[in-house]
């Protein structure tokens, strides 16, 4: 197997791992405490469940949780503050099988960069427990840097 097919499937395996952990355990902590940003309104609409009979401002208007920035360039972004997550039901991501998911929903809490370092959420209760430890030995084991974040957005 070549080394990004292994690394992908690791990568899946141990996500996957922790699957009923973030549900029954954590509670998804992740989808309740941070906050994502993007470009992209579609994701805005996708994840606040809106279509576009509405603007995305008047969403912002009355759920504090959209935040919507110009910033240089009159770029637009738009911060969605996890508090928590409008697709967040009960402890279940609503959207997680839509492929156009943000792709730090997808991720958490194992991001590749490249095919030398996995960053890793160090606040992640089941990273602090060990509960992928093995599947981090064998990335170490294969030469891959781990690197461990501070707290950031989800
Ligand atoms: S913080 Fe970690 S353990 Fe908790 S739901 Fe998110 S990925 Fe799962
Ligand atoms: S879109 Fe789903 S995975 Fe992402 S923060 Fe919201 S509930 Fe969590």
């Amino acid at each position: 197997m070549d080394r990004d097919k292994w690394l992908e499937g690791t990568l899946w395996l141990a996500r996957k791992e922790i699957n009923r952990y973030c549900t029954n355990n954590c509670e998804s902590y992740c989808c309740k405490n941070y906050y994502i940003t993007t470009k992209d309104p579609s994701l805005v609409r996708l994840i606040f469940g809106v279509d576009e009979s509405k603007s995305l401002q008047s969403v912002a208007d009355i759920d504090k949780r959209l935040s919507i920035e110009e910033r240089i360039l009159e770029d637009t972004y738009y911060q969605i503050f996890l508090d928590p997550c409008p697709s967040l039901k009960g402890n279940l991501c609503s959207i997680h099988d839509n492929t156009k998911r943000h792709i730090t929903c997808v991720e958490y809490p194992l991001f590749r960069k490249g095919n030398e370092i996995i960053e890793v959420a160090r606040h992640c209760p089941a990273i602090s427990e060990g509960k992928i430890d093995k599947y981090l030995t064998d990335l170490m084991n294969r030469g891959l840097r781990i690197d461990y974040l501070p707290k950031t957005a989800a």
